[in-house]
């Protein structure tokens, strides 16, 4: 017998991770390619086209769960075509931003009642970021008057907090994350930080830098886009003051599916929002003049919430019944490593760098590979089959949700991908002599 190849081997043991996990059975909560697909996996002369595509795109937009067609259906016919107005009440739809915003809550790790849904996660920073630094200024007067910001953050939030800072006369101090603690003193009053990297996938210590932001007397509000339902994130458990985070990513609620604002039960009566619309008063039906905060999460709310989309959110959270974020997350650390290994044995040496942290506690659920032509290479991926993204100037991302992806994913992504550097590098030496 002669020996097996590292395809083989590595195929074969992609199967034997799959035959071993207990999170196989969710991927049938999703729509996504059949499984008349997956037969032809091994054989890479047939992934040209479209059928069995590998989807690694579920930190950008999440996958649709089969149940929420039927929900919104029922929604806008029933709900809204036949109830109309009676919905509000009888269909649940004016608590339904604080009902979510509880289902939300078990994944983040945090108790009921501190968590709305609504508006975009660019809304949602502007509103706890400024009230974070009005809440710091509460508590010692005006002294305060720094905004501590992530300087490699997803750019929004970088624009929003700078038009946070201009409007609470604060300055704005974008830091490498490595360098928050020392950025830290009696000055700041707010400071805005990714649980995740949406470029890099870096893990950032959530625990140990929002210790050291309480150390300074600062309220810390952490962006969870891209750690939400992807890994356990303890906003209770490590007193978290502020947070917020989108639902389209791993929380596959749809694209522009609204966003939640989580607020630490204790601190809900010193959040005083920059935008007070009448669904956080606390009486809204008593059309009242004068504004009066409600108690509780729905003092993060604004106007009207979105129902449409936020139903098939609804409907988008019962993939999560039954299914504890710790196996998630167990999975998701080996999705990444069995994805790397595979890398390392297909592409070139040196044609592809890692910027993914190797180390478990630094990594979320995503892959960022960096080479010179990512643009041209991850076109050619998406061509045959394996979608991931490009981040400007040179990434190539490739996201892992463990609840609809397996190893062999991992295992056929890496394979085309290697197979793909040397077709692309090959064209541009082409090129150069031509
Ligand atoms: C995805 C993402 C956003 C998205 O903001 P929207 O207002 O939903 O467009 C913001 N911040 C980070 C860190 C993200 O990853």
């Amino acid at each position: 017998m002669s020996e097996p190849t590292t395809t083989d081997r590595l195929a074969l043991r992609a199967r034997e991770l799959d035959a071993g996990d207990e999170l196989t059975r969710l991927r049938e909560r999703f729509v996504l390619d059949g499984p008349d697909d997956l037969d032809g996996r091994d054989d890479l002369d047939g992934v040209d086209g479209v059928g069995g595509t590998v989807y690694l795109d579920g930190n950008s937009l999440g996958a649709l769960p089969v149940t929420v067609a039927d929900r919104v259906d029922d929604v806008v016919r029933r709900q809204w075509g036949r109830l109309r107005i009676r919905s509000w009440e009888e269909s649940g739809w004016w608590t339904a931003p604080e009902r979510i915003g509880d289902r939300i809550a078990r994944l983040v790790g945090a108790a009921a009642g501190q968590i709305v849904v609504g508006d975009s996660t660019s809304v949602n920073i502007f509103k706890a970021l400024v009230a974070a630094v009005r809440m710091a200024r509460g508590a010692d007067g005006d002294a305060r008057d720094e905004i501590v910001v992530d300087a490699t953050t997803f750019p929004t939030d970088g624009y929003i907090a700078e038009s946070a800072a201009r409007m609470t006369g604060c300055s704005l101090r974008p830091v490498e994350p490595g360098e928050v603690p020392g950025a830290l003193g009696a000055r700041t009053a707010a400071v805005l930080l990714n649980h995740v990297d949406y470029r890099s996938g870096r893990l950032h210590d959530l625990p140990g830098l929002t210790a050291a932001v309480h150390a300074a007397g600062a309220v810390v509000v952490w962006d969870l886009c891209h750690s939400a339902g992807a890994l356990p994130v303890g906003l209770d458990a490590h007193g978290v003051d502020l947070a917020v985070g989108c639902t389209y990513k791993y929380l596959n609620g749809g694209p522009g599916s609204p966003a939640y604002l989580y607020v630490r039960r204790d601190l809900q009566d010193r959040f005083d929002s920059p935008l007070p619309g009448w669904n956080s008063h606390v009486e809204p039906f008593g059309m009242r003049s004068a504004y009066e905060a409600a108690p509780g999460a729905v003092r993060g709310r604004v106007g009207t919430p979105d129902i449409l989309s936020m139903l098939a959110l609804d409907a988008a959270l019962d993939v999560w019944d039954g299914v504890g974020i710790d196996a998630v997350r167990a999975k998701s650390l080996a999705l990444t490593d069995f994805f790397l290994q595979c890398v390392e044995a297909y592409a070139d040496p040196g044609r592809v760098t890692c910027v993914t942290p190797r180390r478990p506690e630094e990594r979320g659920s995503q892959i960022a590979l960096r080479c010179p032509d990512a643009g041209d290479v991850m076109k050619h991926l998406i061509g045959r089959g394996v979608v991931g993204d490009f981040r400007h100037p040179d990434v190539l991302r490739f996201g892992f949700t463990p609840l609809y992806t397996g190893f062999t994913d991992a295992w056929r992504a890496a394979r085309v991908l290697g197979e793909v550097l040397d077709e692309v590098a090959g064209q541009s030496r082409g090129e150069a002599r031509a």
